[in-house]
Protein backbone atom coordinates (compact mmCIF):
# COMPACT_ATOMS: atom_id res chain seq x y z
CA UNK A 1 0.00 0.00 0.00
CA UNK A 2 3.00 2.32 0.37
CA UNK A 3 2.82 5.17 -2.26
CA UNK A 4 -0.69 5.08 -2.59
CA UNK A 5 -1.41 7.19 0.74
CA UNK A 6 -2.84 10.45 -0.42
CA UNK A 7 -2.65 13.54 1.30
CA UNK A 8 -5.81 14.09 4.18
CA UNK A 9 -6.35 10.05 3.57
CA UNK A 10 -6.05 7.71 6.76
CA UNK A 11 -4.19 4.67 6.29
CA UNK A 12 -5.89 1.64 5.32
CA UNK A 13 -7.67 -0.48 7.36
CA UNK A 14 -5.87 -2.99 9.40
CA UNK A 15 -8.80 -5.16 10.64
CA UNK A 16 -6.75 -5.59 13.79
CA UNK A 17 -8.46 -5.74 17.24
CA UNK A 18 -9.48 -2.40 18.98
CA UNK A 19 -7.87 -1.15 21.67
CA UNK A 20 -9.90 -0.35 24.76
CA UNK A 21 -8.33 3.59 26.33
CA UNK A 22 -9.24 5.10 28.86
CA UNK A 23 -9.01 8.79 29.77
CA UNK A 24 -6.75 9.02 26.60
CA UNK A 25 -4.52 12.00 25.83
CA UNK A 26 -3.27 14.02 23.13
CA UNK A 27 -0.64 15.74 22.71
CA UNK A 28 -0.58 18.88 19.96
CA UNK A 29 2.94 20.02 18.63
CA UNK A 30 3.21 23.28 16.09
CA UNK A 31 5.78 23.73 14.36
CA UNK A 32 5.99 27.40 12.93
CA UNK A 33 3.30 30.18 12.64
CA UNK A 34 0.03 31.06 14.54
CA UNK A 35 -2.00 30.09 11.65
CA UNK A 36 -0.38 26.44 12.34
CA UNK A 37 -0.44 26.84 16.25
CA UNK A 38 -4.38 27.76 15.57
CA UNK A 39 -5.09 25.00 13.01
CA UNK A 40 -3.44 22.38 16.34
CA UNK A 41 -5.68 23.73 18.68
CA UNK A 42 -8.64 23.44 16.05
CA UNK A 43 -7.57 20.18 15.63
CA UNK A 44 -6.96 19.14 19.05
CA UNK A 45 -10.57 19.88 19.46
CA UNK A 46 -12.01 17.22 17.23
CA UNK A 47 -9.68 14.84 19.88
CA UNK A 48 -11.58 16.85 22.86
CA UNK A 49 -14.76 16.00 21.70
CA UNK A 50 -14.16 12.45 21.22
CA UNK A 51 -13.30 12.08 24.77
CA UNK A 52 -9.17 12.82 24.76
CA UNK A 53 -7.64 15.06 27.43
CA UNK A 54 -5.06 17.09 26.30
CA UNK A 55 -1.83 16.37 27.85
CA UNK A 56 0.89 17.98 28.59
CA UNK A 57 3.36 15.20 28.87
CA UNK A 58 4.33 13.16 25.14
CA UNK A 59 5.16 10.21 26.92
CA UNK A 60 1.75 9.69 28.50
CA UNK A 61 0.15 10.53 25.47
CA UNK A 62 -1.70 8.04 23.27
CA UNK A 63 -2.21 10.78 20.49
CA UNK A 64 0.35 13.25 18.90
CA UNK A 65 -0.80 15.59 16.11
CA UNK A 66 2.46 17.94 14.59
CA UNK A 67 0.62 20.91 13.14
CA UNK A 68 3.46 21.43 10.63
CA UNK A 69 4.52 25.16 8.71
CA UNK A 70 6.12 24.94 5.27
CA UNK A 71 6.78 28.97 4.79
CA UNK A 72 10.33 28.46 6.17
CA UNK A 73 12.79 26.06 5.49
CA UNK A 74 13.92 26.35 9.37
CA UNK A 75 9.91 25.52 10.55
CA UNK A 76 9.75 22.61 7.91
CA UNK A 77 13.16 21.11 9.66
CA UNK A 78 11.88 21.19 12.44
CA UNK A 79 8.89 19.41 11.97
CA UNK A 80 10.59 16.33 9.88
CA UNK A 81 13.36 15.94 12.74
CA UNK A 82 10.50 15.72 15.05
CA UNK A 83 8.86 13.28 13.61
CA UNK A 84 12.20 11.15 13.23
CA UNK A 85 12.54 11.49 16.69
CA UNK A 86 8.52 10.07 17.46
CA UNK A 87 9.43 6.43 16.14
CA UNK A 88 10.22 5.10 19.68
CA UNK A 89 7.70 6.77 21.11
CA UNK A 90 5.30 4.90 19.04
CA UNK A 91 7.29 1.68 18.63
CA UNK A 92 6.74 1.80 22.89
CA UNK A 93 2.84 1.49 22.76
CA UNK A 94 2.09 0.67 18.83
CA UNK A 95 -1.61 1.04 19.46
CA UNK A 96 -0.57 5.15 19.63
CA UNK A 97 -2.03 7.18 17.12
CA UNK A 98 0.72 9.65 15.00
CA UNK A 99 -0.59 12.52 12.52
CA UNK A 100 1.01 14.95 10.83
CA UNK A 101 -0.91 17.83 9.73
CA UNK A 102 -0.98 21.31 8.14
CA UNK A 103 0.87 22.86 5.83
CA UNK A 104 4.13 20.82 5.41
CA UNK A 105 1.75 17.86 4.90
CA UNK A 106 0.46 19.51 2.14
CA UNK A 107 3.54 19.82 0.19
CA UNK A 108 5.02 16.10 1.08
CA UNK A 109 1.70 14.53 1.11
CA UNK A 110 2.91 10.83 0.44
CA UNK A 111 6.59 11.29 1.00
CA UNK A 112 5.70 11.83 5.14
CA UNK A 113 4.75 8.23 4.79
CA UNK A 114 7.43 6.48 3.09
CA UNK A 115 9.97 7.98 5.03
CA UNK A 116 8.43 7.74 8.33
CA UNK A 117 6.25 4.36 8.04
CA UNK A 118 5.27 5.05 12.27
CA UNK A 119 3.10 8.15 10.71
CA UNK A 120 -0.58 6.89 11.26
CA UNK A 121 -2.08 9.64 9.40
CA UNK A 122 -1.07 12.92 7.20
CA UNK A 123 -3.52 15.61 6.77
CA UNK A 124 -2.77 18.37 4.46
CA UNK A 125 -3.64 22.08 4.99
CA UNK A 126 -6.54 22.45 2.41
CA UNK A 127 -8.19 19.19 4.27
CA UNK A 128 -8.28 19.84 8.14
CA UNK A 129 -11.86 21.18 7.89
CA UNK A 130 -12.65 17.54 7.30
CA UNK A 131 -10.20 16.54 10.09
CA UNK A 132 -12.60 15.97 12.61
CA UNK A 133 -14.86 13.07 10.20
CA UNK A 134 -11.32 11.61 9.86
CA UNK A 135 -10.52 11.79 13.30
CA UNK A 136 -13.71 10.31 14.09
CA UNK A 137 -13.43 7.11 11.34
CA UNK A 138 -10.19 6.34 12.65
CA UNK A 139 -10.62 6.55 16.26
CA UNK A 140 -13.65 4.44 15.75
CA UNK A 141 -11.92 1.91 13.74
CA UNK A 142 -9.03 1.59 15.88
CA UNK A 143 -10.68 2.26 19.38
CA UNK A 144 -13.23 1.66 21.82
CA UNK A 145 -12.83 4.86 23.77
CA UNK A 146 -14.11 4.21 27.18
CA UNK A 147 -17.53 6.36 27.55
CA UNK A 148 -17.13 7.63 31.09
CA UNK A 149 -13.99 9.62 29.58
CA UNK A 150 -16.22 12.02 27.36
CA UNK A 151 -17.80 14.37 29.81
CA UNK A 152 -14.46 14.38 32.13
CA UNK A 153 -12.67 17.13 29.84
CA UNK A 154 -13.40 20.93 29.04
CA UNK A 155 -14.66 21.58 25.65
CA UNK A 156 -12.31 24.27 24.54
CA UNK A 157 -8.59 23.57 24.04
CA UNK A 158 -6.10 25.14 26.50
CA UNK A 159 -3.18 25.26 24.12
CA UNK A 160 -2.82 28.59 23.97
CA UNK A 161 0.02 31.10 24.98
CA UNK A 162 -1.84 31.76 27.96
CA UNK A 163 -5.24 31.40 29.47
CA UNK A 164 -5.65 35.33 29.37
CA UNK A 165 -5.16 35.19 25.41
CA UNK A 166 -6.41 32.88 21.99
CA UNK A 167 -6.40 32.42 18.50
CA UNK A 168 -9.90 32.22 16.36
CA UNK A 169 -9.11 31.48 12.70
CA UNK A 170 -11.61 33.28 10.66
CA UNK A 171 -10.43 32.39 6.66
CA UNK A 172 -7.98 30.08 5.54
CA UNK A 173 -6.19 30.20 2.00
CA UNK A 174 -5.20 32.87 0.03
CA UNK A 175 -6.12 34.73 -3.45
CA UNK A 176 -2.94 36.13 -4.22
CA UNK A 177 0.09 34.79 -5.88
CA UNK A 178 3.34 36.53 -4.23
CA UNK A 179 5.94 34.62 -5.87
CA UNK A 180 7.96 33.82 -2.82
CA UNK A 181 4.68 32.31 -1.13
CA UNK A 182 4.11 28.61 -0.65
CA UNK A 183 0.51 29.35 1.12
CA UNK A 184 -1.71 29.86 -2.14
CA UNK A 185 0.14 26.04 -3.50
CA UNK A 186 -0.80 24.31 0.20
CA UNK A 187 -3.88 26.05 1.38
CA UNK A 188 -5.84 27.36 -1.98
CA UNK A 189 -7.97 30.54 -2.63
CA UNK A 190 -9.42 31.88 0.75
CA UNK A 191 -12.12 30.23 2.86
CA UNK A 192 -14.05 32.30 5.12
CA UNK A 193 -15.60 30.38 8.23
CA UNK A 194 -19.30 31.95 8.78
CA UNK A 195 -19.75 35.07 11.20
CA UNK A 196 -21.70 31.76 13.41
CA UNK A 197 -19.00 30.04 13.78
CA UNK A 198 -16.39 32.52 14.57
CA UNK A 199 -18.93 34.31 17.12
CA UNK A 200 -19.55 30.70 18.76
CA UNK A 201 -15.41 30.06 18.57
CA UNK A 202 -15.22 33.35 20.53
CA UNK A 203 -17.88 32.93 23.07
CA UNK A 204 -17.30 29.96 24.09
CA UNK A 205 -13.25 30.88 24.44
CA UNK A 206 -14.20 34.06 26.61
CA UNK A 207 -16.41 32.05 28.69
CA UNK A 208 -13.30 29.63 29.69
CA UNK A 209 -10.90 32.64 30.70
CA UNK A 210 -9.75 34.18 27.53
CA UNK A 211 -9.88 38.06 27.41
CA UNK A 212 -8.53 38.82 24.28
CA UNK A 213 -8.57 37.37 20.88
CA UNK A 214 -6.68 37.24 17.93
CA UNK A 215 -8.09 37.16 14.85
CA UNK A 216 -6.32 34.96 11.64
CA UNK A 217 -5.94 34.75 8.21
CA UNK A 218 -3.44 34.33 5.93
CA UNK A 219 -4.86 37.99 4.57
CA UNK A 220 -7.49 38.39 7.51
CA UNK A 221 -8.87 41.78 6.38
CA UNK A 222 -9.71 40.56 2.88
CA UNK A 223 -12.53 38.58 4.82
CA UNK A 224 -16.10 38.13 3.79
CA UNK A 225 -19.46 36.57 4.07
CA UNK A 226 -23.47 35.99 4.13
CA UNK A 227 -24.88 37.16 7.74
CA UNK A 228 -28.50 38.01 7.77
CA UNK A 229 -28.97 38.32 4.45
CA UNK A 230 -26.16 41.44 4.37
CA UNK A 231 -22.64 40.85 3.07
CA UNK A 232 -20.54 40.90 6.41
CA UNK A 233 -16.98 42.54 5.42
CA UNK A 234 -13.70 42.45 7.57
CA UNK A 235 -14.39 45.90 9.70
CA UNK A 236 -18.34 44.43 9.84
CA UNK A 237 -16.98 41.68 11.34
CA UNK A 238 -15.02 43.74 13.91
CA UNK A 239 -18.26 46.03 14.78
CA UNK A 240 -19.61 42.44 15.70
CA UNK A 241 -17.37 40.80 17.67
CA UNK A 242 -16.96 44.15 19.83
CA UNK A 243 -20.08 43.81 20.96
CA UNK A 244 -19.19 40.58 22.65
CA UNK A 245 -19.84 40.67 26.32
CA UNK A 246 -16.58 39.62 28.05
CA UNK A 247 -14.27 40.71 25.66
CA UNK A 248 -11.31 42.69 26.70
CA UNK A 249 -9.08 42.96 23.48
CA UNK A 250 -9.77 42.39 20.30
CA UNK A 251 -6.36 41.76 17.82
CA UNK A 252 -5.61 40.18 14.13
CA UNK A 253 -3.00 39.05 11.60
CA UNK A 254 -1.97 38.99 9.33
CA UNK A 255 -3.73 42.06 7.02
CA UNK A 256 -3.08 43.35 3.60
CA UNK A 257 -2.55 46.56 2.92
CA UNK A 258 -5.31 46.25 -0.27
CA UNK A 259 -7.68 45.98 2.16
CA UNK A 260 -7.11 48.58 4.61
CA UNK A 261 -9.74 51.05 4.00
CA UNK A 262 -11.13 53.80 5.62
CA UNK A 263 -14.22 51.56 6.90
CA UNK A 264 -11.35 49.29 8.43
CA UNK A 265 -9.97 52.29 10.15
CA UNK A 266 -13.70 53.52 11.48
CA UNK A 267 -13.91 50.70 12.68
CA UNK A 268 -10.71 50.80 14.77
CA UNK A 269 -12.50 54.25 15.96
CA UNK A 270 -15.27 52.84 16.87
CA UNK A 271 -14.62 49.61 18.49
CA UNK A 272 -13.37 49.76 22.26
CA UNK A 273 -11.78 46.42 22.41
CA UNK A 274 -10.00 46.94 19.08
CA UNK A 275 -6.40 47.45 19.45
CA UNK A 276 -4.32 49.62 18.23
CA UNK A 277 -1.56 47.73 16.70
CA UNK A 278 -1.57 46.76 12.91
CA UNK A 279 1.56 44.54 11.18
CA UNK A 280 1.28 45.70 7.87
CA UNK A 281 3.57 43.41 5.52
CA UNK A 282 5.95 45.52 3.42
CA UNK A 283 8.13 43.03 1.89
CA UNK A 284 10.74 45.32 -0.14
CA UNK A 285 10.74 49.03 -0.42
CA UNK A 286 11.34 48.76 -4.41
CA UNK A 287 8.77 48.60 -6.81
CA UNK A 288 10.77 46.77 -9.12
CA UNK A 289 11.07 43.96 -6.54
CA UNK A 290 7.70 44.42 -5.27
CA UNK A 291 6.61 43.50 -9.00
CA UNK A 292 8.83 41.23 -9.31
CA UNK A 293 7.31 39.21 -6.12
CA UNK A 294 3.94 40.35 -7.24
CA UNK A 295 2.95 42.03 -4.26
CA UNK A 296 0.05 44.18 -6.05
CA UNK A 297 1.16 47.60 -4.80
CA UNK A 298 3.80 50.18 -5.26
CA UNK A 299 6.09 51.93 -2.87
CA UNK A 300 3.69 55.02 -2.93
CA UNK A 301 0.49 53.02 -2.81
CA UNK A 302 1.95 51.30 0.56
CA UNK A 303 3.02 54.47 1.91
CA UNK A 304 -0.38 56.60 1.16
CA UNK A 305 -2.15 54.04 3.54
CA UNK A 306 0.67 54.29 6.35
CA UNK A 307 -0.16 58.06 5.68
CA UNK A 308 -3.34 57.38 6.05
CA UNK A 309 -3.76 55.45 9.48
CA UNK A 310 -0.88 57.82 11.34
CA UNK A 311 -3.09 60.72 10.31
CA UNK A 312 -6.79 59.00 11.24
CA UNK A 313 -5.46 56.72 14.19
CA UNK A 314 -2.43 58.68 15.93
CA UNK A 315 -1.35 56.17 18.49
CA UNK A 316 -1.52 53.51 16.04
CA UNK A 317 1.20 51.45 16.39
CA UNK A 318 2.73 49.96 12.75
CA UNK A 319 4.97 46.88 12.25
CA UNK A 320 5.99 45.31 9.15
CA UNK A 321 7.94 42.00 7.36
CA UNK A 322 10.60 42.71 5.01
CA UNK A 323 12.84 40.14 2.95
CA UNK A 324 16.50 41.21 1.88
CA UNK A 325 18.36 39.27 -1.12
CA UNK A 326 15.17 38.59 -3.29
CA UNK A 327 16.21 37.60 -6.64
CA UNK A 328 18.05 40.22 -8.47
CA UNK A 329 17.90 42.77 -5.58
CA UNK A 330 20.63 45.01 -6.13
CA UNK A 331 22.10 47.86 -3.35
CA UNK A 332 20.12 49.99 -4.83
CA UNK A 333 16.79 48.12 -4.22
CA UNK A 334 18.02 47.25 -0.78
CA UNK A 335 18.70 51.27 -0.54
CA UNK A 336 15.03 51.81 -1.41
CA UNK A 337 14.01 49.33 1.31
CA UNK A 338 16.07 50.98 4.35
CA UNK A 339 14.91 54.85 3.04
CA UNK A 340 11.11 53.71 3.18
CA UNK A 341 11.94 51.92 6.33
CA UNK A 342 12.97 54.93 7.78
CA UNK A 343 10.09 57.34 7.19
CA UNK A 344 7.68 54.11 7.31
CA UNK A 345 8.85 54.04 11.14
CA UNK A 346 7.53 50.56 12.33
CA UNK A 347 7.85 50.19 15.72
CA UNK A 348 9.89 46.68 15.06
CA UNK A 349 10.38 44.62 11.40
CA UNK A 350 10.05 40.61 11.19
CA UNK A 351 13.22 40.48 8.52
CA UNK A 352 14.17 37.47 6.66
CA UNK A 353 16.94 36.04 4.01
CA UNK A 354 15.12 35.24 1.10
CA UNK A 355 15.44 31.47 0.69
CA UNK A 356 13.58 29.85 -2.27
CA UNK A 357 10.97 27.48 -1.27
CA UNK A 358 10.39 24.32 -3.92
CA UNK A 359 7.21 24.33 -5.33
CA UNK A 360 6.54 28.68 -5.42
CA UNK A 361 6.67 30.98 -8.61
CA UNK A 362 10.22 32.62 -7.64
CA UNK A 363 12.11 29.48 -7.46
CA UNK A 364 10.98 27.99 -10.62
CA UNK A 365 11.20 31.15 -12.48
CA UNK A 366 14.38 33.80 -10.85
CA UNK A 367 17.69 32.78 -10.02
CA UNK A 368 18.83 33.04 -6.33
CA UNK A 369 21.39 35.06 -7.63
CA UNK A 370 22.15 37.49 -4.80
CA UNK A 371 25.15 35.83 -2.79
CA UNK A 372 24.62 34.54 0.63
CA UNK A 373 26.94 36.92 2.21
CA UNK A 374 25.19 39.86 1.04
CA UNK A 375 22.17 38.91 2.21
CA UNK A 376 23.46 38.41 5.42
CA UNK A 377 24.98 42.00 5.59
CA UNK A 378 22.06 43.35 4.62
CA UNK A 379 20.27 41.71 6.77
CA UNK A 380 22.53 43.06 9.69
CA UNK A 381 22.13 46.46 8.17
CA UNK A 382 18.41 46.44 8.15
CA UNK A 383 18.16 44.95 11.58
CA UNK A 384 20.49 47.76 12.81
CA UNK A 385 17.63 50.05 11.43
CA UNK A 386 14.87 48.12 13.04
CA UNK A 387 17.10 48.43 16.55
CA UNK A 388 17.46 51.86 16.28
CA UNK A 389 13.44 52.91 14.93
CA UNK A 390 12.27 50.18 17.80
CA UNK A 391 15.05 51.28 20.63
CA UNK A 392 13.81 55.18 20.19
CA UNK A 393 10.12 53.76 20.06
CA UNK A 394 10.58 52.13 23.07
CA UNK A 395 12.71 54.84 25.44
CA UNK A 396 9.67 57.06 24.44
CA UNK A 397 7.65 54.60 26.63
CA UNK A 398 9.90 55.55 29.67
CA UNK A 399 7.70 57.37 32.38
CA UNK A 400 4.51 56.97 30.97
CA UNK A 401 1.87 54.36 32.63
CA UNK A 402 0.76 51.37 30.48
CA UNK A 403 -2.38 49.38 30.56
CA UNK A 404 -0.99 45.74 30.42
CA UNK A 405 -2.99 42.06 29.98
CA UNK A 406 -0.83 40.10 32.11
CA UNK A 407 -0.57 36.80 30.11
CA UNK A 408 2.45 34.96 31.99
CA UNK A 409 3.62 35.98 35.47
CA UNK A 410 4.67 39.37 35.45
CA UNK A 411 4.47 39.50 32.04
CA UNK A 412 2.08 40.81 29.27
CA UNK A 413 1.33 43.13 26.46
CA UNK A 414 -0.05 46.78 25.89
CA UNK A 415 -2.87 47.34 23.69
CA UNK A 416 -0.69 48.75 20.91
CA UNK A 417 1.49 45.21 20.96
CA UNK A 418 4.51 46.33 23.13
CA UNK A 419 5.88 43.54 25.44
CA UNK A 420 6.05 44.74 29.59
CA UNK A 421 7.79 42.78 32.08
CA UNK A 422 7.48 43.84 35.75
CA UNK A 423 8.20 43.84 38.83
CA UNK A 424 5.47 44.10 42.07
CA UNK A 425 2.48 43.35 42.35
CA UNK A 426 0.71 39.46 42.84
CA UNK A 427 0.57 37.24 39.72
CA UNK A 428 -3.05 37.62 38.36
CA UNK A 429 -3.06 36.17 34.84
CA UNK A 430 -5.92 37.18 32.25
CA UNK A 431 -5.80 40.68 34.62
CA UNK A 432 -5.27 44.25 33.41
CA UNK A 433 -2.62 46.17 34.86
CA UNK A 434 -1.45 49.75 35.07
CA UNK A 435 2.14 49.33 34.82
CA UNK A 436 4.65 52.49 35.47
CA UNK A 437 7.36 51.34 32.76
CA UNK A 438 10.63 51.92 34.76
CA UNK A 439 13.35 51.38 31.23
CA UNK A 440 13.36 49.71 28.03
CA UNK A 441 15.23 47.34 25.97
CA UNK A 442 15.83 47.01 22.30
CA UNK A 443 12.30 45.20 22.13
CA UNK A 444 10.61 44.97 25.73
CA UNK A 445 9.56 47.77 28.04
CA UNK A 446 10.71 47.15 32.13
CA UNK A 447 7.79 48.27 34.51
CA UNK A 448 7.29 48.22 38.15
CA UNK A 449 3.89 48.21 39.86
S1 LIG B 1 -0.65 37.66 0.36
FE1 LIG B 1 1.17 36.82 -0.66
S2 LIG B 1 2.60 36.40 1.04
FE2 LIG B 1 0.56 36.63 1.96
S3 LIG B 1 -0.22 34.52 2.05
FE3 LIG B 1 -0.97 35.42 0.14
S4 LIG B 1 0.52 34.81 -1.42
FE4 LIG B 1 1.49 34.51 0.59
Amino acid sequence: MRGEFKTGMKAPPTHAPKVLLKKPKIHVVSFGCQMSFADSSEMAQSFLNKGFSSGESLDLADAVVISTCTVRQHAEDRAISFIGRLRSWKKQKPHRLLVVAGCAAERLGPKIKERFPHVDLVIGAKSIEGFSKIIEDILSEKYDLAAESAADFPQTPRLSQGSACDFVTIMRGCNYSCSYCIVPSVRGREKYRTVETIMEETKAKIASGVKEITLLGQTVNSYQSEYQDKTVKFPDLLRILDRIEGLKRLRFMSPHPHYVTKEMVSAFKDCPTVCHYLHLPLQSGSNRVLKMMRRNYTRELFMDKVRMLKSELPHLVLSTDAIVGFPTETEADFDETLSFIKEFQPAWIYSFKYSPRPGTLSSMELPDDVPSPVKEERLARLNDLAREIGRATLKGKVGQTVEVLEENENFGRTRDGFKVKWKGGDKSIGEVHSVKIVDASDFLLIGEK
